[in-house]
């Protein structure tokens, strides 16, 4: 028999929420990190994003917040760090969401692009949780808004990619701020490198929990698609939109520009769909995620980082349209579909000549993307020969495209979605598309 959330300890203001909010059981990343979590330990997790690594970190700190602190003062008793505002706002929806039956748990989310006023008017009562984006933070720490002495627990989500985005300093900053003898959980992709000795210099004898990669992807299907050129790539692309298993996709490009310049070209063919990168203003981005939320947009088209908080399980979808820079990216772009438990496929394409980055990519899997094609769009030029038959497996190629496999009657990215003035909803015209992102972005805001 499976083991329950009250089996892990937890208490019943937190069981009862996790009940209501449709969670039967935890997941692999919460069986192993709770325990030791409430036993007060220091953590150093390997979990992919769409794990549930969120609760697995918020519960525990949850529980030590349904006892009253024993130190003076109204600073925060627990800290989230996360690289991007998304990222934080989920975080922050989450920890309200586990923590309805604590009515008296004050949470605020400090991140850039959002005006100042109310982020000061929070830090001025009493807090018990702030998620924060370090560079926000800083900001109000410089100005002594934020007091750590009461600090019981600091978090740092997807560490590896703050360091990636050059956070380093404020992190060290900001760590340095806060009591010796907190608890620290650190949740990464990886622990190579500069990530691995921040973990050490952090943390005291944590306990090391690697959830394998294989396990949580269990629900998502992969697709690796060669194409001659950008044309091709756009006919295939044409072609997968309109496959009506299409929910909702998430569509990856390597540019900000290229991002707005493919939405408003999906726009302009009679699809819902809209861009999310980090120079838009914050309201913008926030209303973007509302409307694919709701439903109003099938296709965002967005940067690496500007999707990392993305966590909307009608996305069907998602497609590489560029291949990530980094091979870790891969992962997390893909584990925007199939959450929640349910399954999503991924569509990678590539063009002829980028196979080294492929295998960049899958050496980082340790596993071969499946490679496909679509009949009658199949690439006419060749890799080098020993190249494309090492890459080919068997049974795979011309008409294996299974594009249909989630076939779901009535849904459709594609025209379907036009509303009645002939334009889709939730997205936006081509020419607001461009002035959209004209302002120039704040620091650090992916
Ligand atoms: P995360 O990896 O934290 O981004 O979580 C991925 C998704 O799984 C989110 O939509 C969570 O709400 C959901 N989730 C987390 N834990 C559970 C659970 N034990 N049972 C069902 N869904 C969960």
């Amino acid at each position: 028999m499976s083991l329950s959330f009250a089996d892990l300890h937890l208490d019943q203001p937190l069981t009862d929420a996790l009940a209501a909010a449709g969670y039967d059981s935890p997941t692999p990343v919460q069986l192993e990190s709770i325990p030791p979590g409430l036993a007060g330990h220091d953590l150093m997790v390997s979990a992919q994003t769409g794990s549930g690594k969120t609760a697995a970190f918020l519960l525990p700190t949850l529980q030590k917040l349904l006892k009253r602190s024993d130190q003076p003062g109204k600073g925060p008793r627990a800290l989230v760090l996360t690289p991007t505002r998304e990222l934080a706002q989920q975080v922050e929806k989450n920890a309200q969401l586990y923590g309805k039956n604590m009515p008296w748990l004050r949470t605020v989310t400090l991140v850039g692009g959002t005006s100042f006023g109310q982020q000061i008017r929070a830090l001025g009562r009493p807090i018990d949780l702030i998620v924060a984006t370090p560079g926000r933070l800083m900001d109000h720490m410089r100005q002594g808004r934020v007091d750590f002495s009461r600090l019981e627990v600091l978090i740092l989500d997807e560490a590896d990619r703050m360091l990636d985005m050059g956070f380093i300093d404020d992190i060290e900053t900001i760590v340095a701020a806060t009591p010796k003898e907190r608890q620290t959980l650190l949740f990464s992709a990886t622990w190579d490198g500069v990530v691995g000795k921040l973990a050490q210099k952090l943390t005291q004898d944590p306990q090391k929990i690697d959830i394998a990669r294989e396990a949580e992807q269990g629900q998502i299907d992969e697709q690796l698609l060669y194409c001659d050129d950008l044309r091709h790539k756009n006919r295939l692309l044409d072609h997968i939109l309109r496959d009506n298993s299409i929910n909702q996709a998430v569509i990856f490009t390597a540019t900000k520009a290229m991002t707005e310049q493919l939405a408003d070209e999906l726009y302009e063919k009679g699809f819902a769909a809209n861009c999310l990168h980090g120079d838009m203003p914050q309201v913008w981005r926030n209303r973007t995620l509302n409307d694919l939320r709701k439903g109003r947009i099938k296709i965002l088209v967005a940067t690496d980082v500007a999707a990392r908080g993305i966590d909307v399980p009608s996305i069907t979808h998602v497609i590489n349209y560029d291949l990530p820079k980094q091979a870790e990216d891969y992962v997390h772009r893909i584990g925007r579909t199939g959450r929640a438990g349910r399954t999503g496929l991924a569509i990678t394409f590539a063009e002829v000549n980028e196979y080294i980055k492929v295998q960049k990519i899958e050496r980082y899997l340790t596993r071969k993307l499946p490679e496909t094609t679509i009949e009658g769009m199949e690439p006419t030029r060749k890799r080098s020969g020993k190249q494309a038959m090492r890459n080919r497996r068997p049974g795979q190629g011309k008409g294996q495209w299974q594009g249909d496999r989630n076939q779901r009657p009535g849904k459709s990215a594609g025209n379907k979605h036009t509303a009645r003035n002939g334009k889709p909803n939730g997205a936006r015209p081509a020419s607001a598309a461009r002035s959209n992102t004209t302002k120039s972005a704040p620091r650090n805001s992916h």
